[in-house]
């Protein structure tokens, strides 16, 4: 079994020089992945009518290109290899038919590059990060990285905004002692808000950050209306860039407070296994499905029960937990997504959500054998 991991994020301030080696970094990055891009799709092209041959081909590696542009050899080696790596997966992701085929990076794409812990080449102390070719570089550490994690590897990133970003990746050893299970709770997820609790709570985000949203909107309406390439409109895009980073940021710390609250307060939660990404094509919900963080929130959720010995119970996202009777267990034929209240025959009404979350809960309770 692999080792539970978890990233830690911090701020990073590089010197004026590391700045420098830090673009020279993220360019070396990008011009071998499209290098090998490239290479890749020629020994396609050249052996598409013969698959067994195609199987035969060794792919190119950035050692290769070492030789001929010397000028990779000043940035850090294993960021390279990384560029390797994803590049790799990419290929893979597609196709397992996860992904689109792979595209060349451009220069506006995400800085960012990943290098490996080896030999304890990365080292903290004293607010300082010690990285390869970089030497030690100013952070911000609002928190401690526990002693029994094992930093694996860190990923370094430049916002539009000019910010620099470090996430590292830990992994541990971690047995935790398995709870009894007493008390259980079931969330069915809310377009708007969240979620709906079968105890009938409804998580929302805060005022203040559904009014950041209303704010990045109608910046977006203004950065349509500038002339593209003008100076007013690449100073609207970067009023635009710096309200998505607030955004994502007051998101996140949002649903690391919800999924803290629950992770405490019950032993178990049950959710539906969505798949979003199916679910907001099938239903044209757009962006808006990605962006309740939904994904994001189950993700804390799961670690955050983990890691105290709860569990967090995905039920099949087949299960009829709308249109199911809470109460006497009628399944109805059909609800549409209008219908906000439910009524059954047998003269049970509920909030359409709240009747969901009970059968998300019931069901949970079921697959835990406590029911
Ligand atoms: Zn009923």
């Amino acid at each position: 079994m692999d080792m539970p991991n978890k990233a830690y994020k911090f701020r990073l301030y590089p010197t004026k020089e590391q700045e420098q080696l830090l673009a020279k970094t993220f360019g070396c990055v990008r011009f071998v992945y499209n290098k090998m891009l490239e290479e890749r799709l020629q020994i396609y092209e050249k052996f598409k009518d013969d698959k067994e041959a195609l199987k035969t081909q060794t792919f190119p590696t950035p050692a290769k290109y070492k030789k001929e542009f010397a000028w990779l050899k000043e940035v850090d080696s294993l960021a390279l290899a990384n560029a390797q790596l994803n590049l790799k997966q990419a290929f893979t992701n597609f196709f397992e038919g996860r992904t689109r085929f792979p595209k060349f990076k451009s220069r506006k794409a995400k800085q960012s590059y990943t290098t490996n812990m080896v030999n304890g080449n990365i080292k903290l102390a004293d607010g300082y990060i010690k990285l390869p070719k970089l030497k030690w570089v100013k952070f911000k550490q609002h928190r401690e990285i526990p002693v029994h994690h094992i930093i694996k590897s860190c990923t370094i990133t430049k916002t539009k905004t000019g910010k620099y970003f470090i996430s590292i990746l830990t992994e541990y050893e971690h047995q935790p002692v398995p709870k009894e299970v007493k008390n259980v709770v079931g969330l069915d997820f809310a377009m708007q808000t969240l979620y709906v609790d079968s105890e009938g709570k409804r998580a929302n985000y805060p005022r203040f950050y559904r009014q950041a949203l209303e704010k990045l909107a109608r910046a977006q309406r203004v950065l349509s209306r500038r002339r593209k390439g003008s100076n007013r409109w690449h100073k609207q895009r970067l009023k635009v860039a710096r309200l998505h980073e607030k955004i994502a940021n007051q998101r996140q710390d949002f649903l690391h407070k919800a999924s803290r609250q629950l992770a405490n307060r019950y032993d178990a939660v049950v959710i539906e296994d969505l798949n979003m990404k199916g679910m907001s094509q099938a239903l044209h919900f757009g962006k808006s499905v990605h962006d309740n963080g939904w994904g994001m929130f189950t993700t804390f959720l799961q670690y955050k029960l983990e890691e105290q010995g709860k569990k967090l119970i995905k039920i099949d996202k087949w299960f009829p937990s709308s249109k199911t009777c809470s109460r006497c267990g009628r399944v109805k034929a059909s609800l549409s997504l209008s219908e906000r209240l439910f009524r059954c025959e047998c003269g049970f009404v509920a909030d359409r959500d709240i009747n969901a979350a009970i059968n998300i809960h019931k069901e949970g309770l079921k697959q835990l054998g406590i029911a």
